[in-house]
């Protein structure tokens, strides 16, 4: 019986141009001359490295660990000497370097020990935290460790896993490659997410424009031990999307702000699946993913790639650099980063170079006002009003982006690609969102150094007392005549009851001065006045224990 499908709001059809690059199969990339390794290449923590300039590596041994819970370890991706722990160029809209591990490959590739792991025999908690060693993350594109997703938290199951083919971007084609060649392990990699999350149903998602990878998963699937439904879905952009996704397959909808565990669906890329069963099957360490290079090249190709490897070493792969070449882009058209130099390695999101040229990529008309047309929200997948985040946005006014739910925009570039006026709305989105995650950012900051001031004001101010409570039973024993060896309990509790005095007259002052003028203050102050005046009682509270003790 065919499934039904289901459908998301907009959506486009941009020209697909995935068909220059699945005419070879995957090649492996040759070993190149220098590896650079970011320590940040998930979402999360960077990891921290362990390893020091001058010391020997072998392949897949761990050179940067992780380090706090949302993060996953790095990995040296062939043998070969540590040359240089420093900054160094990296794929970031920004431009800006970040800390990278160096390697100078000896030529040999001696892989560490390693082996496979006994995944249905091992404590969830284990097996999860051999993962996060492994480094093993999404490479869909958002890049989150896989271990806090294979974790089915308290519910303990998630009912489905889906895969995600749809791979909807115009361009990219690794998904595709990896389907069509590698079927069987990525359904290996499915059997342990769907022992990990207790799933009941495996659903494999692909647009119905690669009938190869459609043919190679369905014949794959066939031979598995547990069922699992192979959907050919409607090509539409961003279909791949994980809420478009979910949406078509089984028409739920993740809720804004939520996830989607918390409808029971878990979405997995298919690069993610086959990474997973080389490591718990092998042991390996994710230290090489599939890029496909494409464009402004001679021979557009998929390539096997090892984590590290300079961008421009890759491109070379394809022929000799195009005389027009303009620029780089880490993914596709509608949601890559474009690159500020080709000196920046390949990392697990790379999922594509596109190699730019004016021909191809024009640059885009100047921009025109709005023209209230709401193209853009007829377009839009995720049901935003995208003319009024502009607006918004443009207008620095971020309260009100959050409120037309900014941060359920999954900068799919559909808005952008509709708009009559040639607007860069998701521009205007990063933005909003980088000026808000600056602004809690800054807060937290200040908060946390407005408690530790109050704090230390609590702590001399206790100080001040206790120095005054000293002179004053002092002045008290001279007049009672009383020796220095007085009984410690009646010293003890004079002191106690002079503290305590102190406090109730220093408390009585400050709510003396209290601000009383907030009766026409609007609810937003109003909260935030009485989360400060909570956190001061949480202060003044833990002065006192600390007096008590
Ligand atoms: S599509 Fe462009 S011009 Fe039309 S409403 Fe949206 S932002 Fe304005
Ligand atoms: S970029 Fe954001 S606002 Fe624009 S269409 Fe995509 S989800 Fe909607």
């Amino acid at each position: 019986m065919t499934r039904q499908l289901y459908e998301f709001n907009g959506g486009v059809h941009p020209e697909q141009h995935k068909h220059a690059s699945t005419r070879r199969p995957i090649a492996i990339a040759p070993l190149p001359k220098v590896l650079v390794v970011p320590l940040r290449q998930h979402i999360g923590h960077p990891a921290k490295p362990v390893v020091a300039v001058g010391e020997q590596v072998w392949k897949g041994q761990t050179i940067g660990q992780a380090e706090g819970y949302v993060s996953v370890a790095v990995h040296a991706p062939t043998s070969g000497t540590v040359t240089a722990i420093a900054s160094h160029a990296v794929a970031h809209p920004s431009g800006l370097a970040d800390m990278c591990i160096t390697i100078a490959p000896d030529g040999l590739d001696r892989w560490i020990e390693h082996g496979a792991l006994d995944y249905r025999n091992m404590d969830p908690s284990h097996l999860r935290n051999q993962l996060r060693e492994l480094g093993i993350a999404g490479l869909g594109g958002a890049v989150f460790p896989s271990f806090i997703k294979l974790n089915p938290g308290a519910a303990q199951k998630v009912p489905t896993l889906i895969l995600n083919g749809a791979e909807c971007e115009p361009w990219i084609t690794c998904d595709d490659m990896i389907m069509r060649e590698r079927a069987a392990e990525i359904l290996a990699g499915a059997a342990i997410m769907r022992h990990m999350l207790r799933c009941d149903e495996v659903l494999v998602g692909i647009e119905d424009n690669k009938p190869e990878a459609i043919a190679a998963m369905r014949a794959a699937a066939s031979q598995c031990d547990f069922a699992v439904e192979v959907v050919a879905v409607p090509t539409l952009y961003p279909g791949g999307g994980a809420k478009q996704l979910i949406k078509t397959l089984t028409g739920k909808e993740v809720p804004s702000g939520g996830r989607s565990t918390d409808i029971g669906v878990a979405t997995f890329n298919v690069g993610t699946a086959y990474s997973l069963h080389r490591a718990v099957n092998h042991g390996e360490p994710l230290i090489s993913r599939i890029v496909t290079v494409t464009g402004n090249v001679h021979r557009p190709q998929n390539f096997e790639v090892l984590i590290g490897t300079p961008l421009a070493e890759l491109v070379r792969l394809t022929g000799a650099t195009r005389d027009d070449t303009s620029g780089y882009v880490m993914g596709g058209p509608m949601m890559g980063i474009d690159l500020a130099s080709s000196d920046v390695p390949v990392v697990k999101a790379t999922n594509c170079i596109l190699v730019k040229s004016p021909a191809l990529f024009p640059p885009p008309p100047p921009a025109m006002p709005c023209i209230r047309c709401t193209r853009c929200a007829q377009a839009c997948p995720a049901d935003l009003q995208p003319q009024e985040l502009y607006w918004f946005a443009r207008a620095k006014n971020f309260g009100k982006t959050q409120e037309y739910n900014l941060f359920d925009c999954i900068e799919c570039g559909v808005c952008t690609y509709v708009c009559p006026s040639h607007i860069p709305l998701v521009q205007y989105y990063r933005y909003a969102k980088s000026e808000i995650w600056a602004k809690e950012k800054d807060k937290k900051a200040a908060d946390l150094a407005r408690e530790r001031h109050e704090f230390r004001q609590l702590r001399i101010e206790r100080e001040k007392q206790e120095r005054a409570a000293k002179l004053a039973q002092k002045a008290s024993a001279r007049l009672t005549g009383a020796t220095a060896d007085s009984p410690d309990d009646s010293a003890s509790a004079a002191k106690k009851d002079a503290i305590q005095a102190a406090i109730e007259r220093a408390k009585a002052k400050k709510e003396g001065i209290t601000p009383r003028n907030i009766d026409n203050l609007p609810a937003e102050q109003l909260q935030e006045i009485a989360e400060i005046e909570a956190r001061r009682a949480r202060i003044r509270a833990m002065a006192q224990d600390s007096v008590e003790k």
